[in-house]
């Protein structure tokens, strides 16, 4: 039986990668159907709402979704539709693999290492929890539960487990703020304890920005708050050469949904000069999620390959001359 997914093209670049994709998915068989709905700007135009009912309903139902990156309107009243859609699926993990690729600005190789971070608390409260706010004073609350730690360490060993990984990281603030943070280290070395064949590390958010930067290739799998981890994320990004190559997976118990980190580019949008390469790797993630890490790998491999061996044919982020359409092809060609 094949699998359905929910595909959400999105808005300003989105559906040009998302297309470039699609062939790259179509080249490998993987037997995927698509049920297309929308989100974000376009989404707002066609049903008057930034996710539409069909659009959520659509992606409980298949349980997994490809999604493109969606413009959030600057202005009261609109809320990120990304945190929505955590919200609302309850996708506690947010998976962000950091790999080299060749012909990108970067002064390391072969980093290979994946940031899983808590998704849904931490300091990232619904709004009106948020703050105390007096316009003399903020207040913001950092919200850390054993159950929220414990699943999302959990996940991290047992992605390190089943991806043959040998090393967790915890990365934590629990000399300073102590009770949340604290009671997140706790959980960690608890869990670390049902892994006793994986190695587990504990280190200071502030040290290991630090040891990121001097020395990535000790990490392998990080696991931490959500905070820590979107700006860890990032910075991991930056040691890869940059958003064009960055993808995430938010994952929950009954739905997944895969992604670029980078925005719409409105700056480049219809020019068809945006790479590809995020949500393909996004894609990729999916494959593996579904069981098909042979055609994940594939995607992955034939990246590495147009990059090294088709600068004509890749997009001028990556230094070429290419288009998003000739780098589709390119891959196409190859896988
Ligand atoms: P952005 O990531 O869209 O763009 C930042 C810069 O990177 C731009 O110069 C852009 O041209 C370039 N860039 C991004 N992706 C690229 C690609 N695939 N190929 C080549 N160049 C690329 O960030 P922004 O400009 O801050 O945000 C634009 C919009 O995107 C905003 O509305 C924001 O809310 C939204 N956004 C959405 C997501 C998401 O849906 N996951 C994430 C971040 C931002």
């Amino acid at each position: 039986m094949s699998q359905s997914i929910a595909v959400i093209k999105g808005d300003g670049i989105g559906p040009e990668i998302m297309d470039a994709t699609l062939r790259v998915l179509e080249a490998l068989e993987c037997g995927l159907e698509y049920e297309f709905v929308d989100a974000g700007l376009v989404a707002l135009e066609n049903h008057g709402t930034l996710i539409p009912q069909a659009s959520l309903d659509a992606i409980e139902k298949y349980g997994v979704a490809l999604k493109g990156p969606l413009t959030t309107p600057i202005g009261k009243g609109f809320s990120s539709i990304n945190v929505q859609l955590r919200r609302h699926f309850d996708l506690y993990a947010n998976v962000r693999p950091a790999i080299s690729f060749p012909g990108t600005r970067s002064r390391f190789e072969d980093i290979d290492m994946i940031t899983v971070r808590e998704n849904t608390e931490g300091a990232y409260l619904s709004d009106g929890q948020e703050m105390i706010d007096d316009g003399n004073t903020g207040i913001s609350v950092i919200k850390v539960t054993r159950k929220g730690s414990e699943r999302i360490v959990r996940y991290a060993f047992e992605l390190a487990k089943s991806s043959g990984r040998k090393k967790v990281t915890a990365v934590h603030k629990a000399n300073i703020i102590k009770t949340s943070s604290g009671l997140f280290l706790d959980v960690a070395r608890e869990i670390a304890r049902e892994y006793p064949e994986i190695e587990f590390q504990e280190m200071i958010v502030d040290n290991a920005c630090m040891q990121l930067v001097m020395n990535p290739h000790q990490f392998d799998v990080v696991v931490t708050t959500n905070l820590f981890g979107d700006i860890l994320s990032d910075l991991c990004a930056g040691l890869v050469g940059g958003l064009g190559l960055a993808p995430g997976a938010n994952i929950g118990e009954k739905a997944a949904i895969f992604e670029a980190v980078h925005g719409s580019a409105p700056d480049i949008a219809g020019k068809k000069l945006a790479n590809p390469c995020a949500l393909l790797l996004a894609a990729a993630q999916m494959l593996d999620h579904l069981g098909m890490a042979d055609k994940g790998d594939a995607i992955r491999r034939g990246i590495r390959a147009v990059l090294e061996t088709r600068r004509d044919m890749v997009t001028p982020d990556m230094g070429g001359t290419g288009t998003t359409d000739t780098f589709a092809q390119a891959l196409v060609e190859y896988v």
